[in-house]
């Protein structure tokens, strides 16, 4: 099984890797001292990826550095030195979220994000995993934008065969939550997870009708919803920080999942959403299929990114 992972992690990652080691990887296979010109060629090589400007600069000055104190000395040991940069930088937010061992019942699963970033097809895939896990989970309509939103839902849940609770188009999502919460209550589910309407931080409308869908979820469960995972398309690259830097300070996010990582080269946007924002990466979304989502795990992140051999 780790094995078609890792595979799927690659497939996703393709992009994004062939054009890292297409840029670094003759740098990195050289013998001898390390030289000036490989560290500017990894430094070009993740600001393309859009790592970031400024965290780019700031992982090799860390590695030149090292030349420095002679700690890293030959070619061969540049690669190794950068996965232990990467990793660190990862790994440094994953302490800001211990929700998972939350023993409330159900817990809360909130996604938010802007329209078509892949929050309803993240919903269902989380909901097929979860319930492989044999987790017992329900889900909660509350895009009640427009009817057709609550439709592509109920396609998700037929199919993946879980519970989905909905009330009528244009219904107040708080209602619609609060609706979910007794029925998994009374049902003895597990989790509840929350379907939202895209909208942009700036809609203060938008943005307080969210608000008070946390409110009512938190008066029903202590410490809800105990997970808001914002929905980032991977395409949109640096951009999409940006707009997660504001969405994420006003909608009480904690956690990332980055979707359409299958369709760009610019998945150096993972260490970028660590490096802005802080926040844990949990889901990466490899594909339009029900089974095509990850659960984000650093060391596999990386070595997939950095492999050698395509
Ligand atoms: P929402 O508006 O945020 O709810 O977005 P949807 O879930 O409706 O998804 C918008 C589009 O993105 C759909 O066509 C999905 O199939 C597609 N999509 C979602 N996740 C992924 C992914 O990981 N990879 C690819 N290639 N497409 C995705
Ligand atoms: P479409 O592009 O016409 O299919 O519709 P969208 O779902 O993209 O929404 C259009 C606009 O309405 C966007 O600016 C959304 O942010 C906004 N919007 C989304 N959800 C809601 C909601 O629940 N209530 C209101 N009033 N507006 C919403
Ligand atoms: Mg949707």
């Amino acid at each position: 099984m780790a094995g078609s992972f890792v595979k799927k992690l690659k497939r996703g990652l393709f992009m994004t890797h062939t054009e890292f080691i297409e840029k670094v990887g003759e740098t990195l296979r050289r013998t001898g001292p390390v030289e000036a010109a490989q560290l500017d060629r990894v430094e070009e090589a993740l600001i393309a990826a859009d790592a970031g400007v400024e965290l780019s600069m700031k992982l090799v000055d860390s590695l030149r550095q090292k030349v420095r104190k002679k700690t890293l000395t030959t070619a061969d040991e540049l690669l190794p030195a950068l996965k232990g940069e990467l990793l660190r930088l990862l790994r440094d937010t994953e302490g800001s979220m211990d929700t998972d061992r939350t023993s409330q019942r159900p817990r809360i699963t909130m996604l938010v994000g802007v329209n078509g970033t892949g929050k309803t097809t993240t919903l269902a895939k989380i909901a097929k995993r979860k319930k492989e896990e044999g987790i017992r989970v329900l889900l909660a309509a509350a895009d009640t934008f427009r009817a057709a939103a609550v439709e592509q839902l109920q396609i998700w849940a037929d199919r993946v065969e879980v519970p989905l609770v909905h009330q009528h188009e244009g219904a107040d999502p708080a209602a619609v939550v609060f609706d979910a919460i007794s029925s998994a209550r009374s049902k003895g589910m597990d989790e509840v997870l929350i379907d939202t309407a895209g909208r942009l931080h700036t809609q203060a409308n938008l943005m307080k009708e969210l608000e008070k869908v946390r409110k009512v979820a938190g008066r029903e469960v202590e410490g809800a919803p105990h997970e808001v995972l914002l929905v980032l398309d991977a395409t949109t690259g640096s951009n999409g920080i940006e707009q997660a830097e504001r969405f994420g300070a006003t909608a009480g996010v904690n956690g990332v999942v980055l979707t359409k990582l299958d369709g760009t080269a610019k998945g150096g946007v993972v260490l970028a959403i660590a490096n802005t924002l802080g926040l844990p990466v949990r889901w990466v979304g490899v594909g339009e299929g029900v089974d095509d989502l990850l659960p984000f795990d650093a060391g596999e992140f990386v070595d997939a990114l950095l492999a050698e051999d395509v």
